[in-house]
């Protein structure tokens, strides 16, 4: 099966006053149906240009990005994007946040929400507002109501990035549940290494200034991971070992190598 999302030659520059920043160069990534891919690298390569670009968000760049062989020309409920940051409506409940300007008098949306609020654990805040939601609730709302429309593709850029640890790994459980069940296209952006070797069929490792794929890591590990274990040791060493070439010390030790 071809892939549903291709990335072929993606060259994206942004001239600013003090000259022209080539973010992306040459980016070629092909992302099977179904498929879980997770995207790290150092802050300034070029993943948030990467991902609105792929989300319709940008749409000024040299190359071809096509979702199930159309061109991404614009944004759509067909591409889901959730941000570090929720972004939900204060102003509503979790249900006519999730539900957005579907009516949920409808049989079919009251169903699907409700669905959707048990997938991400959120049962009996049916009626709670986002002010009396924790921030790993709230993230857990806004992927609830990316899904509703049963996007095509997943965009999540550093989504868990500001949770503590512990509520992190149980987002992680979260979404990888959710995942095995729709297998909707995830391409997940972060900062941590545990994280992208945990949740991905292939972790992309990209390189800043130009911003380019350095290299791509099959995570040939059944589900559940567990992280103890010896064999996801390996495959974290991998990817670290990806990072340890890149020149530069102070990247390294931010990555706590
Ligand atoms: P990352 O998400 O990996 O931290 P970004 O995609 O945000 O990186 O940025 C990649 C590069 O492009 C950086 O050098 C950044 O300064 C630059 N950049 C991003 N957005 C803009 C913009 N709107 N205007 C000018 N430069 C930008
Ligand atoms: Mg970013």
């Amino acid at each position: 099966m071809s892939a549903a999302l291709q990335i072929n030659r993606l060259n994206k520059s942004f001239v600013t006053p003090s000259g022209v920043v080539h973010a992306l160069k040459d980016i070629q990534l092909h992302v099977r149906p179904g498929e879980f891919v997770t995207i790290i690298g150092p802050s300034g390569c070029g993943k948030s240009t990467l991902l609105k670009i792929i989300a319709g968000l940008d749409i000024d760049y040299d190359g071809e990005v096509l979702l199930d062989q159309q061109p991404v020309r614009k944004p759509g409920i067909d591409k889901g994007f959730i941000f570090q940051e929720h972004r939900l409506f204060p102003w509503l409940t979790v249900e006519r946040n999730i539900a957005a300007d579907l009516p949920l008098s409808r049989h079919d949306t009251r169903r699907k929400v409700d669905d959707l609020i048990e997938a991400v654990r959120l049962k009996g805040f049916e009626k709670a507002y986002p002010r009396e939601l924790s921030g790993g609730m709230s993230q857990r709302v806004a992927i609830a109501r990316a899904l509703l429309r049963n996007p095509k593709v997943l965009l999540l850029d550093e989504p868990f990035g500001a949770l503590d640890a512990f509520t992190r790994g149980h987002m992680q459980e979260v979404l990888l549940d959710i995942w095995r069940r729709n297998k909707t296209m995830m391409i997940f952006v972060t900062h941590d290494i545990d994280e992208a070797v945990f949740l991905g069929n292939r972790v992309v490792i990209m390189d800043p200034r130009p911003g380019t794929i350095r290299g791509v890591i099959p995570i040939d590990l059944p589900y559940p991971r567990k992280k103890s274990s010896g064999s996801f040791q390996e495959f974290r060493r991998r990817v670290l070992s990806e990072f340890e070439k890149i020149d530069e010390p102070e990247l390294v030790d931010s990555y706590g190598i």
